[in-house]
């Protein structure tokens, strides 16, 4: 009997101290993932912190760039290709003529949620002596299809331009960035939509000051929960942000242009904002007349920027003269109506040099005042 008792209190011991081995084998294993976890919320409280992540990454991504192997850039090759020929279906569809995607050498390092390139081209000068760089972003909103055809104008414009002989006076000393499909998976559905295909709107997903404490909260209050214009609950959740980000980061642009639709609108943020009463008679300023003028009168409205948005993050925070060319529809058929409209205030403004010394006005907008809808 009493063997049977130390046999079973063996036994006992054995199970108890396989059933604690487990359980801190288990403890321990959802220890590591909740500190993972908990990392990963800590990183994402502070946009400090997210923006921080986004030099690293741009880093990264630059590294990636250029010390790609032979069979990554022939991998890319690949993707883009496949891409072009989505977007060459896309223009047949609209009747835009050829795209002519697949002749540009694009750049592209990150892709979209469903794994499409991320594509810009340079044109000009890429070294650190140029002195004025234009960045220029098309189809952030994916229903917004003029602005992405008017890109693709410009493509065309721009190698005009550098086939001409006297492209060393026009591209000397600047560099012209292109990105025409920011969000290409809302764009390449069969019914295109504003955000992306998280259903986050990329253009009040960038990580400003104002984004943790006021982004969900006027979209609740204010937008009634929009599923158009939702902010995503952390800044720069999405690749497509982060791509604008990294293009900011990298190139340090001198000025920014974004073409949407349909509000027709020339919007400007950014240093001596007439709206914040800095110096009307400033580059830019002279910039944005000149581009209504440039486009029959073409009028300009400044509306107030949005938590999330590129207006507020570039222009606002970041002091980078910030145009927002608002298109007056999204109507295929009017796309070659409205480059003949615009193309020369597009020209005088990848012409146009900022004056660096020129003073920066200083936000005293309310935060209740900083609502703006592209
Ligand atoms: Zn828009």
């Amino acid at each position: 009997m009493a063997k049977f008792r130390k046999k079973r209190t063996f036994i006992g011991l054995l199970l108890l101290s396989l059933l604690v081995w487990a359980g801190c084998s288990q403890l321990g294993f959802v220890k590591k993932s909740d500190q993972k976890s908990q990392t990963i919320k800590a990183n994402k409280t502070t946009t400090e912190v997210e923006t921080k992540k986004a030099v690293s990454i741009e880093e990264e991504e630059k590294e990636k760039d250029m010390g790609a192997t032979y069979v990554e850039k022939n991998e890319r090759r690949e993707k883009v290709t496949a891409f072009c020929q989505k977007i060459e279906k896309r223009f047949t569809k609209y009747g835009w003529g050829k795209s002519k995607c697949m002749n540009y050498p694009w750049n592209f390092v990150r892709t979209s949620v469903k794994g499409d390139p991320l594509i810009w081209m340079t044109f000009g000068n890429e070294t650190e002596k140029r002195k004025e760089t234009t960045l220029i972003l098309c189809g952030v909103h994916g229903d917004e299809i003029t602005p992405i055809k008017f890109c693709f104008d410009i493509l065309d414009h721009m190698n005009e331009l550098a086939l001409k002989e006297d492209k060393e006076e026009h591209l000397k000393d600047r560099l012209v960035l292109i990105a025409p499909i920011v969000n290409p998976d809302s764009f390449l559905k069969k019914w295109p939509t504003r955000t992306n295909a998280n259903g986050v709107d990329v253009n009040r997903n960038f990580p400003t000051r104002d984004f943790k404490r006021d982004a969900i909260k006027l979209w609740k209050n204010r937008y009634k929960k929009d599923k158009r214009r939702y902010p995503g609950t952390v800044a720069m959740s999405e690749p497509e942000t982060l791509f604008q980000v990294n293009l900011l980061k990298r190139y340090g642009p001198d000025k920014i242009i974004s073409v949407h639709a349909p509000l027709t609108m020339l919007d400007y943020d950014g240093p001596a904002d007439r709206h914040a009463g800095g110096v009307v008679g400033s580059s830019a300023n002279q910039l944005l007349m000149q581009m209504s003028e440039q486009a029959k009168g073409y009028k300009i409205k400044n509306y107030p920027f949005f938590p999330g948005s590129l207006g507020n993050y570039a222009g606002n925070e970041r002091n980078i003269p910030t145009y927002t060319l608002e298109l007056p529809s999204s109507d295929n058929r009017k796309s070659k109506k409205y480059w003949r409209l615009f193309k020369d205030a597009i020209h005088s403004a990848i012409m146009h040099t900022m004056d660096k010394d020129m003073e920066v006005a200083r936000d005293e907008r309310a935060p209740s005042d900083s609502l703006k809808q592209n």
